[in-house]
């Protein structure tokens, strides 16, 4: 057994997979009276259960062999799968660096699976002294979650490449990373194969409702989950969804840098008002800003119909604001220097 093998549960390396009726004749032509379908309509077959042809133009973009590559049902999807996959429940743990997105804490504990909080320092980067302590004392840590850019903070995290030295799984979530100018980690792939990058269509190329997400990974990781996942977890529509924005990839593009424009705006008007206290450094397409009295702000703004995520809970007095359209954004900073007028 190798490394990658030993991390992976018993019962999971030892499961038999569903196997469909379509697994070995995906995509050929003929008369299938295989899957109890109905013969009638235009959704009437199953999808493609491994996302050939939407492989295929990511695999040609991201310039990654279609076998390195898996399609979630969003990103969250992927996330509970990997739970799924390596950490056996109420004996596992994984470590997350917070304040950082919520999923990996409820997908622990859906999976009864202990988190090792290791705090990102006062600048939002890793904090390694820690995190190697917690290694040391800890057996049975399988998984690493790290978000870069960082969810709520916005920020990249540098040398995530430490994390991979050690014998876990690190999953590197890139939700937000067609927003940086900085490299994916997908480019070590080849050098990590305990790396999971996961991405997704729900941010950049604005299909949040189609629920798409991809995870970039060693062949055998790729392949553990295939066996665990259900087995039309991408339905037709979704995936041609997804295609559909590939194929029109210079829109994405627009889009992004629109976005990106919006962003810069939104920052310089921010920093005008008296409210604001500090704006931090973002590689997304949100802001995490500091108010005087981020409660008293929040509410205002709800009073207005201007929904904002207050993270005053986890980074005190602190908004999460996602940059919207031009004129979304103008009624934001209208509302904000009314305040109290
Ligand atoms: N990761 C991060 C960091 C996110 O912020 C989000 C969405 N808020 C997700 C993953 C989930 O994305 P998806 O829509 O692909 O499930």
């Amino acid at each position: 057994m190798n490394r990658l093998e030993r991390l992976v549960r018993e019962n999971i390396r030892a499961l038999k997979p569903y196997s469909s009726a379509r697994d070995e004749f995906s995509g050929s032509e003929g008369i299938f009276l295989d899957a109890n379908e109905n013969p009638f309509g235009t959704l009437n077959r199953y999808p493609d259960p491994y996302q050939k042809a939407l492989k295929e133009k990511l695999s040609q973009l991201k310039d990654i062999p279609s076998k390195n590559i898996f399609i979630g049902n969003g990103s969250d999807e992927i996330i509970d799968l990997v739970f799924r996959i390596f950490c056996e429940p109420g004996t596992d743990k994984v470590i997350t660096f917070p304040p950082t997105y919520g999923m990996y804490e409820v997908s622990a504990g859906i999976n009864n699976v202990e988190v090792i909080r290791v705090k990102l320092t006062p600048d939002f980067q890793i904090d390694f002294e820690a995190f190697f302590q917690q290694m040391e004392q800890n057996k049975n840590i399988k998984i690493v979650f790290v978000c870069s850019p960082n969810n709520p903070t916005g920020n990249s995290i540098y040398n995530i490449e430490k994390l991979l030295e050690y014998n876990t799984i690190v999953v590197v979530d890139e939700a937000y990373i067609d927003f940086s100018e900085r490299a994916s980690l997908i480019e070590k792939l080849p050098e990590y194969p305990n790396l999971i990058v996961s991405q997704t269509f729900s941010k950049a190329f604005g299909l949040a409702a189609a629920r798409v997400g991809v995870a970039y990974a060693n062949e055998s990781i790729v392949a553990l989950l295939n066996k665990v996942k259900p087995p039309y977890n991408v339905s037709a529509l979704n995936q041609k969804a997804a295609l559909e924005m590939l194929e029109n990839y210079s829109l994405v593009q627009d889009r992004i840098r629109l976005i990106l424009n919006e962003k810069e705006q939104l920052i310089n008007q921010l920093s005008e008002l008296d409210e604001v206290i500090k704006i931090y450094p973002s590689d997304a397409n949100f802001l995490l800003v500091e108010f005087k009295n981020a409660n008293e702000i929040y509410e205002n703004l709800v009073n207005h119909n201007i929904i904002v995520r207050n993270r005053n809970s986890s980074i005190k007095n602190c908004i999460r604001i996602t940059v919207g359209s031009a004129e979304e954004n103008s009624q934001l900073i209208n509302t904000l220097k009314n305040y109290k007028l």
